[in-house]
């Protein structure tokens, strides 16, 4: 059979034909993923006055942190009983708290040893790590206020929120982005902004745009909610491991990963992502009926809710201008924009460089969240959501700086950066001045698209 389009097609490959895009926006900081680093990030654009806007391409805002059902902040200490994160996380824990929808440890708890308030807090999930354990400034909160707090704060910076939308590539010429493409039910939308925040979780953006990466292969986890659960406290976990929640009689059930899950997936890969989805649906039917039928307090117990995103821990990596390295916990960088804690160590803490936010290649493009520029190692403290919000705020923060330099993110002063964020109470580590240099080499810009 012949017909019109045959010279578009290979073996392999379909040629789409070249069409012009409707153009719906020029703001000045796009924000693409709205997890906790992506409202983070478009919060600290919209309070500087920046036309920011934020597409997502779920009907929700939150990520993992919202209906992922990851409804711990582990950490905003550094294990020791000092806070190093607070600004926007804090101020989220602020809101969620005048809800009641937030229970975390008093201050005159942190770092206590005492096993009846480490065994306390252990219920609830705040407690992680080898002996001798202390209680940590983490927080148990739910999601639904989460999503709404987001919402609220956002309305009242001005964020242009756009759900629904993917982010699908990006063009752009000599390693500058000009237009990021959206899918939706409104077909494929050109947005031209002058900086672009990559807050996808997976790097889509930076991949898009002919950054370097790395990507691993994951087991893929899916956390659940039980209501209807009765003497909650005065077991402990017997039987299985949840934590209790701010809601009464209702647990949070931590299920996935190696040991629940036979196999790994590429979190990038579609065809894997259903596979998990189909295989840990079946798995989390399976363990509540288990549960309902060997934990205490567990017999007329009822599922209420899987999380809505799967539980993926590590995507892809940023390959930035620095790769921050376990030999730099409690280093101390003159660039550092936001730190963060290890929420299973006591007493490191990382200090994370601009530099981790940015790659070589693409001149108009920031990255927060659990795809910056870490080490694997590294990545299990900065991927947590206080730290994935502190890398959100910094991102923000530079990229209202970096209009100033035509969208281009390493001209930042980021010494100036450093004291914005401070003077917004956010907590920025104790370097001093501007970046050292870098005397790593960079690789030649690549095209930004
Ligand atoms: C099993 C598990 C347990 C964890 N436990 C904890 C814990 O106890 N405490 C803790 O603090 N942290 C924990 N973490 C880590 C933490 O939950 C995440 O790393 C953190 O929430 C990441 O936030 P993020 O905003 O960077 O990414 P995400 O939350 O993944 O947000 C990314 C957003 O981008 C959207 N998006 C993706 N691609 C596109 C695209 N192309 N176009 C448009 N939108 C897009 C997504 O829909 C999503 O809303 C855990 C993670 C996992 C998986």
């Amino acid at each position: 059979m012949t017909g019109q389009f045959d010279d578009r097609v290979s073996a392999d490959t379909w040629s789409e034909p070249p069409r012009d895009l409707p153009v719906i926006g020029r703001p000045d900081v796009l924000v693409v993923g709205a997890g906790a680093a992506g409202v983070a990030a478009a919060l600290a654009a919209a309070r500087r006055g920046a036309d920011t806007w934020l597409i997502e391409r779920l009907g929700h805002i939150g990520g993992l942190a919202g209906f992922g059902l990851i409804n711990l902040l582990l950490t905003l200490d550094d294990g020791e009983g000092t806070q190093v994160v607070s600004g926007l996380c804090q101020e989220f824990v602020d809101a969620l708290s005048v809800r009641g929808a937030a229970r975390h440890p008093r201050p005159d708890e942190w770092g206590s040893e005492d096993p009846d308030r480490v065994e306390y807090w252990r219920q609830w999930g705040l407690i992680w790590g080898r002996p001798p354990e202390n209680v940590r400034y983490s927080v148990a909160f739910e999601p639904e206020s989460f999503v709404d707090v987001g919402y609220d704060l956002m309305r009242g910076a001005g964020v242009h929120l756009c759900l629904h939308r993917w982010c699908t590539a990006t063009h752009g010429s000599g390693g500058h982005i000009e237009a990021v493409v959206t899918e939706s039910k409104a077909g494929r939308e050109a947005i031209l902004p002058s900086v672009v925040i990559d807050t996808t979780g997976d790097g889509d953006v930076f991949h898009y745009a002919g950054a370097e990466s790395d990507l691993v292969t994951v087991y893929p986890f899916q956390w659940f909610r039980m209501g209807g659960v009765s003497g909650l406290g005065e077991y402990g976990m017997d039987g299985g491991v949840y934590f209790r929640t701010t809601d009464p009689g209702r647990v949070l059930v931590p299920w996935g990963g190696p040991g629940a899950v036979d196999f790994r997936i590429d979190p990038t890969d579609p065809d894997d992502l259903a596979r998990a989805e189909i295989e840990c649906r079946r798995g989390v039917r399976a363990e509540v009926t288990r549960l309902r039928e060997e934990a205490r307090g567990f017999g007329t117990a009822w599922l209420d809710d899987i999380a809505r995103q799967l539980g993926i821990t590590e995507s892809r990596r940023l390959i930035g201008d620095l790769i921050l390295e376990k030999s730099d916990g409690n280093r101390v960088f003159p660039d550092s924009v936001a730190r963060t804690g290890h929420w299973t160590r006591r007493g490191v803490v990382y200090d994370i460089p601009y530099r981790c936010l940015t790659t070589p290649l693409v001149s108009n493009l920031l990255t927060a969240g659990r795809c910056i520029s870490t080490s694997r190692y590294v990545h299990q403290a900065t991927k947590e959501i206080p730290a994935a919000m502190a890398t959100g705020e910094a991102a923000g923060a530079a990229a209202v700086a970096a209009l100033n330099h035509g969208g281009l993110v390493h001209r930042v002063d980021v010494r100036e950066l450093r004291r914005d964020l401070t003077a917004s109470g956010a907590m920025v580590g104790e370097g001093e001045g501007l970046p050292g240099p870098d005397l790593r080499p960079k690789p030649d810009r690549g095209p930004g698209g």
